[in-house]
Parts: C-alpha cells; structure tokens; sequence
C-alpha cells in the first residue's frame, strides 16, 4: 500500500556516538613548533579530563556521511511542496540570498560612522517607502524582529497615542479566528483581552462587535484575509466602529501574501500594521533564522515610533534620536539588517506588476486546491478563499480518522503535511497554503495524494490510521515527548532507550 517516494532517504542511520570506535579520528595535526604546555598547568587540574566517556571517534568521511544522511531526514522547500497555511513557505530566489551576502552589505559595524553607511541607510529608507507603499500607510519601522515583536510594538504604539489623548483605555478586542500571538501580545502590553465571535460565515460580527465597542476598548486587532483565508468583507463598517468609538484598528498583515498589489490596509482604514517579511518578502520562514515584523502607521502614530528613525538633511542620510514622544527602542541597532535587504531585492526584483502577479497566483493556487479536494473533504466555510483554503476532516472522522491522521499520512506521499488543527474555530482543521511558487504539476501531486488518503479512510483506514509507514520512526508519543524531553545522550544507554 506504501508508494515507494523517498529512495534516496538513508533511514537506518545510527547515532554518531553507535559508529564509534577507539582510535579513529578525522583530523590529523601537524607536529607542535611551539613549546608544549602542561594542560593542568595552564587550565587547572579540575578543568582537564584524561577521557571524555562516550566521545565518539570516527573517521573524516563517516563524520560529513552521517551528517549528510541525518540532513536526508529533513523536509524542506527545496525538496517539495510545503503547504502550512498561515506560514507561507514560500520559496524565495536564491539571488537574494547572494545580495544579501555581497560583502558592503553583510559586513558593515552597526556602530559605523553614518558617513560610512550611506548605503545600508538608503536601503533602509527604500524598504520603509516601499512598504508604506504596498500597505498604504504612512510610515515605517523596521526594527522589529518578528511577527509577535511587531504586534507588540504595534499595540504598544497603540498605548502611547491613547495616553497622550488622556487615556489609554482597557481592553483589545480580539475575533475568535486569531493567531495565538494576538492575544499574547495584548496581554503584555497591559491590556483584557475580549473575544468577539465570528459568524457563520467566519467573519467579524457586525452587531456583536458594535455591542463589544464601549470607551474601554482601546483597538480590534484583526487579520485579513482572516485565518479561514477569507477577506473580511465588512472591514470598512468594522473600522468605523471602532473609529466612531475613539479607538484604533490593528492589522496583523501575516496574510499580505493575499493583498500585495491588490488591496491596501491604510485604503481600508487600519490604523498600525505588522508585516512578516519572514513570509511574505523572500526570508526563508522556519528553522529560526532570524525574522524581521517591520510595524506601518497613520501619520497620527508616526510621532511614538521606536527611535531612532532615519533621517534626510542636505543629501545625506543620518539617524535621528531626538524623538521626545517615541516608544523608545524595541532592538538593538535598526532590525535584521540581511532580511531587509532581501526584502528591498525582492520588491525592487518584482516590481509593482510581479508583487502583483505573485499576489493573483498565490490566490489562484489556493483555489485551484479547494477545487479539486472539495468533492473529498468538508468546507465548513464556503466563501471564496484567497491564499489559503482550511477543510476539516468531518467525513473522515466518521471512520476514525483525524486531521492529524491525514497529515502523517501525508508524509508517505513525499509532502510536508498541512497545518493541524488551526485555526481553533473549525474542528479538525486541515489548513493549507500552497503559496505562489508552486507550478501546476507539483500541485496535481499534492492533490493526488490528498484524494488518494481520501479514498484509503474509507478502503484501508489502519494504513492511514498508523501512518507515517516509510520514516525512520512512526508515530511518537509526542505528550512525553513535550511533558519529559530527553535531551541528553548516556553513554551507559549506548543506542538502547534509556531515559
Ligand atoms: C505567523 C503569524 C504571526 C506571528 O509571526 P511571527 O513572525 O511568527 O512572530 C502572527 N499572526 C499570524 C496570522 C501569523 O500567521
């Protein structure tokens, strides 16, 4: 039953420590030119170990196979398709990658003399007026480090305009559709969180949010498109609300993969914005790189900005510290300057038509996978999706078979699986986002596999239900695996489980 898809996967790699064997090395050191120390002498008899238990001794080339083959364990964007949905792993041209690398630019000191940074500051100030640009707003920071960082510093700017109308107010409200970091992020900037429940269609709740909306509210944090992938068609009447009531819209612009080019935050009326460049400007997303969440505004927030900001007097660029009303800093130096460089490659490479293109493709993609797995899997929400499309696995679970179910599943196919369970609105969620970098024939794969799993519930449920059949390890408890990691290797446990 299991489709052969991953032959070049070498899956009984043993630990390092299993190959060794005394004696071998992979290095060989020249003979000592210097007079020799006494190790004791110069670190400290405590600090000195006549043998290291369980150092594992290997040769050159079975230290880089292991290495080699432990890397054929992993999945990622340049092995396939990558669907998580409200991630957007896109691929993202190497080319930037290569600019980001050119040695004026990885190399400058933070601490350089402005008249030596001319460049690295005009690439800034490009990058905030691109920005401003494509979400129609008034400015910029880029030194947010995150996402979550700039939600923070977006809520926070948030704050600092309230109080210095008098009063900072209570409460954020939050749609039930949220990523888990908006209501972590109002939480730390010192405000209630109040839920404010979608509608049967997935969206905000006119009536229920005009209801939410007293003098205590300070904002709405919203995403559009939503987590369902689904642009809030009332976000004009919504924005009003909140307006009519003195208090201010937050975007979170996670989703900007679905807007670029085609719809802008400022023209709907968001008040302050996060972008993840990390997902939606050409920064590979995953793996902990680093990130960077640049936050835009309406001018009236532009006064609280983190200091310092960039500057133009006389031709030349300088960093301006005398901002009496800012924040203050929320980074070190001015943000993730590599990721804002490719950023800046990416819009410059595209220009206004390809962001567009990329934005219409994104969509399309999404679609065109809706589609397809409609006739397989439940649509709790039926309106048109944009850049990502979220089944639950209703039918499936009539035999047993839950979303997460599908996903290992999945894995034997030769794809990463989808988003599990996300958002919490649908049970059962499979959330899917294949991103514009993905062409026709890599999709009618994943849709294969998808309607082939489909079919499986219903002719061969255990082979789904103890799925992943072709990795190294199947199914993990992952509750003890969270609840008591084992992090540590034991000689004594030597290749055996031992905790
Ligand atoms: C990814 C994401 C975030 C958080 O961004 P990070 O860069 O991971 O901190 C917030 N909201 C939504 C909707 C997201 O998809």
């Amino acid at each position: 039953m299991v489709k052969a898809v991953s032959s070049h996967i070498v899956r009984d790699e043993p630990l390092i420590f299993e190959r060794s064997s005394p004696g071998k090395r992979a290095w060989q050191l020249p003979e000592l030119d210097v007079p020799a120390v006494d190790p004791e002498e110069a670190l400290g008899a405590e600090n000195v170990r006549a043998e290291i238990p369980g150092f594992p001794e290997v040769s050159e080339v079975e230290a880089i196979r292991h290495f080699t083959r432990l890397s054929t364990w992993n999945y990622g964007i340049d092995l396939g398709l990558y669907p998580l949905g409200s991630c957007t792993m896109k691929y993202n041209p190497r080319i930037n990658e290569l600019v980001a690398r050119l040695e004026g630019l990885a190399w400058p000191h933070p601490y350089q003399p402005e008249s030596l940074a001319q460049g690295a500051l005009e690439i800034m100030a490009r990058l905030e007026a691109a920005l401003a640009e494509i979400t129609g707003m008034d400015a910029v920071t880029l030194q947010p480090a995150a996402g979550a960082h700039g939600e923070l510093t977006g809520v926070l700017l948030i704050r600092a305009y309230l109080e210095s109308q008098g009063n900072p107010r209570k409460k954020v409200l939050i749609p039930d559709s949220a990523h888990g970091t908006n209501p972590a992020t109002a939480a730390i900037a010192g405000y209630g969180v109040e839920n404010v429940r979608s509608n049967q269609r997935g969206m905000i709740d006119l009536e229920g949010l005009a209801r939410a909306v007293t003098e205590d509210v300070a904002a709405l944090m919203v995403t559009n498109p939503n987590t369902l992938g689904v642009f809030e068609e009332n976000i004009t009447q919504a924005v009003e609300i909140l307006h009519a009531k003195g208090a201010l819209v937050y975007m979170d612009g996670a989703n900007m993969n679905a807007l670029v080019g085609i719809a802008r935050p400022g023209d709907f009326g968001a008040d302050v914005m996060h972008l993840n460049l990390h997902k939606t400007f050409s920064t590979p997303h995953g793996g902990g790189g680093p990130g960077s969440g640049p936050v835009a505004v309406k001018q009236r927030l532009e006064p609280f900005l983190p200091a310092p900001r960039l500057k133009r007097a006389s031709g030349a660029w300088s960093l301006d510290y005398d901002r009496p009303w800012s924040i203050g800093r929320v980074r070190a130096f001015y943000g993730n300057f590599g990721v804002l460089v490719r950023a800046l490659a990416y819009i410059l490479a595209h220009g206004g038509d390809g962001l567009r293109n990329a934005t219409v493709d994104a969509v399309l993609n999404a679609v065109y996978l809706r589609k397809a797995l409609e006739p397989y899997y439940d649509l709790p929400y039926p309106d048109p999706n944009m850049h990502e499309v979220v089944f639950s696995d209703e039918r499936q679970a009539r035999r047993g078979v839950r979303t997460g179910d599908i996903a290992k599943r999945l894995i034997d196919y030769g794809f990463h699986p989808y988003t599990v369970s996300f958002p919490l609105i649908v049970h059962g969620a499979l959330m899917i986002e294949p991103t514009e970098t993905e062409g026709k024939r890599e999709l009618d794969a994943f849709i294969e596999a998808m309607i082939a799993i489909a079919r499986e519930v219903e002719e061969d449920t255990q082979t789904v239900l103890q799925a992943p059949h072709s990795t190294r390890t199947s199914r993990v408890d992952e509750v003890t695996a969270a609840r008591r990691p084992v992090l540590r290797w034991k000689p004594e446990c030597d290749g055996k489980s031992c905790s």
